[in-house]
């Protein structure tokens, strides 16, 4: 496929380092703190620049990981995230995907278009579960699409493992069975998107 077109986006350098000025200069430059994000759920043949591809639609059970992602970084950040119910808008457009680009590989891919990300994840478990491998790809995807980039640019470098930063490809096996963003990657989302500034009502 065309690399112009299916450019994987990195925004951030290094682990949890923000680069000065560098702010939330994606996702549209965020006029509001709202970013509205879209999950595939049926199955459907996708045309997305440069490739075509078949979406395997999701299930429930994965639907709710992904929002729990949002819902944990919402409170957190200075964003407020919701699910659309159609891609009209959305920032952030989730397809599962039996392949990326042909290599099998690949497990997870950040597309940007515009201000807009399309997050692939390649479905491992085979069936509508979701499996920590998955949820390591959505986790990383979702920090790729908010704008961390992989450690030094490096995901297999040895000095880091996902307890470091989820934007390793090396798995630390405490958090494979629960893979999260590391305090380090929740500082440096902080650090870009600002820490959150809604109201607490309790
Ligand atoms: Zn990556």
């Amino acid at each position: 496929m065309p690399a112009s077109a299916m450019e994987e986006v990195d925004l951030i350098t290094g682990i949890s380092l923000a680069l000065p000025g560098e702010g939330p200069i994606f996702l549209g430059g965020m006029a509001t703190e709202a970013v509205g994000y879209y999950i595939q759920v049926k199955a459907a043949a996708v045309s997305l620049p440069g490739s075509k591809m078949n979406a395997l639609g999701t299930s429930k059970q994965q639907r709710l990981f992904i929002d729990s992602v949002f819902s944990r970084l919402d409170p957190i950040l200075n964003v407020d995230f919701a699910r659309q119910k159609d891609k009209q808008g959305s920032l952030i457009d989730f397809y599962s995907v039996d392949n990326i680009g042909g290599n099998k590989a690949n497990l997870g891919m950040a597309l940007r278009q515009g201000n807009k990300f399309d997050l692939l994840w390649k479905q491992t478990s085979g069936d509508n579960s979701i499996c920590s491998s998955d949820k390591e790809s959505i986790v990383h995807e979702v920090g790729h699409a908010l704008g961390l980039r992989h450690p030094f640019d490096d995901p297999w470098n040895p000095a880091f493992t996902t307890a470091s930063t989820a934007m390793s490809y090396n798995t630390d096996a405490t958090m494979a069975s629960n893979p999260w963003f590391s305090a380090n990657d929740l500082a440096a989302l902080v650090k870009i998107w600002g820490p959150e500034t809604d109201p607490v009502i309790a």
